[in-house]
């Protein structure tokens, strides 16, 4: 396989988490009868531009159907996080009912909906059906597409560009990167800013957070792989920001080449603290696989303890990060009866590839299990707080990731 940046092959290994189905392909009953499609769950790292990739095997459409079935609103701390990017922005780039803001991957509207009540013209991009029509029950104009140059050019051509494009959580969900970052470049006015929130990949290494790779998280981005990429495509990072979200991520504020903002120190600054952090060697990458398997087997030798004890596990949170935990250390309902989500789209169904059932939160406080296993241990503290009455029947909240970990 060749880097999807820079066409270099690609030679050396980050981890090889197995096989497993796309994280997001939940199963109704009725197809618990059918099999699934299992994919290797490989990641490579390009020793040119160093961006870090998972193996090359299927398609972009094959992996976010119509079912798709995540929807931003339904956690608490990203909606604050989405209304406070959205003040700091009009704040920052005097944002006005003159300007024009464009979300990609707009998902359910979650952070439109901020710049729609401080009447700035917006509109979204968001492939998935089922997330763009809750969007447009909002009232957010939602363009159901995949974003790239192609789509850019017509928007530019119909005078649509943007004074600002926001991008969370999605520069590392696109296959072909290059593409995608040069429609930025296309889309934005002469004056623009397009920000870019990813998880940081100084942080997956750092704190083993295997858990992050999934099929459809098609990159692990260092500021070095992203700001060279950009550079590639019409785009040049001016800015960075370090926020604690999805376990440490940057957010990167990008403009046209040889636009008028001025570059910030910080960005010099976190490229040298990724230099010596070793992300730009190959050294840095090789005990990976060892502590991701270290984890994992921590993990599976407290479900088996506490089947031992007779005691039940439940988990919380059916996200990609739980299925990729899940799958690769073959767990099934017989260790961790079932997952809680607050989401009533995926409640009644079953996790891809395990086939553990999806509850509802008032399913578990009817049961009263032992433990209940937090899968996104980014959002702890959250969950904590959202099931506190768990704490009356004496349940124990545990996380596995970076270490496995009981939070009394
Ligand atoms: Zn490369």
């Amino acid at each position: 396989m060749k880097c999807r940046h820079c066409h270099s092959p690609l030679t050396l290994p980050l981890v090889d988490l197995a096989t497993s189905p796309p994280s997001n392909a939940y199963l109704r009953t009725d197809q618990l009868d059918s099999p699934e499609r299992w994919y290797p769950l490989r990641v490579l790292v390009c020793e040119h531009c160093w961006l870090v990739q998972t193996e090359d095997f299927t398609q972009a459409d094959q992996l976010f159907d119509a079912d798709y079935a995540y929807f931003s609103s339904f956690s608490d701390a990203w909606l604050k996080h989405a209304q406070a990017y959205v003040t700091t922005m009009i704040d920052r780039f005097d944002l006005s009912a003159t300007h024009r803001v464009v979300e990609i991957a707009s998902n359910d509207g979650y952070l439109l909906q901020y710049v729609k009540a401080a009447g700035i013209p917006c509109y979204g991009i968001e492939p998935t059906a089922s997330t763009a029509a809750a969007a447009r029950a909002k009232g957010i104009e939602s363009i159901e597409r995949f974003f790239g140059t192609a789509l850019a050019d017509e928007l530019s051509t119909a005078g649509r560009q943007a004074d600002l494009i926001a991008a969370n959580n999605v520069l590392a969900h696109v296959p072909d990167i290059n593409d995608f970052v040069a429609g930025f470049a296309r889309l934005l006015t002469p004056a623009g800013v397009a920000t870019f929130e990813f998880p940081h990949l100084l942080k997956l290494l750092e704190h083993c957070q295997f858990d992050t790779i999934y099929h459809e998280h098609f990159s692990y981005l260092s500021l070095t792989a992203v700001a060279r990429i950009f550079e590639a495509n019409g785009l040049q990072v001016f800015d960075v920001e370090e926020w604690p979200t999805h376990g440490g991520s940057l957010r990167v504020f990008a403009q046209r080449a040889g636009g008028p903002h001025d570059v910030s120190p910080a960005v010099t600054a976190m490229l040298a603290r990724e230099t010596q952090a070793g992300l730009t060697q190959r050294d840095a990458y090789h005990s990976f696989q060892a502590r991701a398997e270290a984890i994992k087997n921590a993990f599976v030798s407290f479900l088996l303890e506490c089947k031992a004890r007779g005691e039940r596990v439940a988990a919380y949170g059916a996200a990609a990060k739980g299925n990729t935990l899940i799958n690769f250390a073959g767990i099934r309902a017989d260790l961790l009866a079932y997952v809680v989500d607050r989401n009533p789209a995926k409640q009644g169904k079953f996790l891809p590839g395990s086939r553990i059932p999806i509850v509802s939160p008032e399913h578990l406080i009817a049961d009263q299990p032992a433990w209940i296993v937090i899968l996104p241990w980014n959002l702890r503290d959250e969950v904590i707080g959202q099931m506190a009455e768990a704490r009356q029947w004496g349940a124990r909240f545990v996380t596995a990731i970076p270490d496995l970990a009981v939070h009394a």
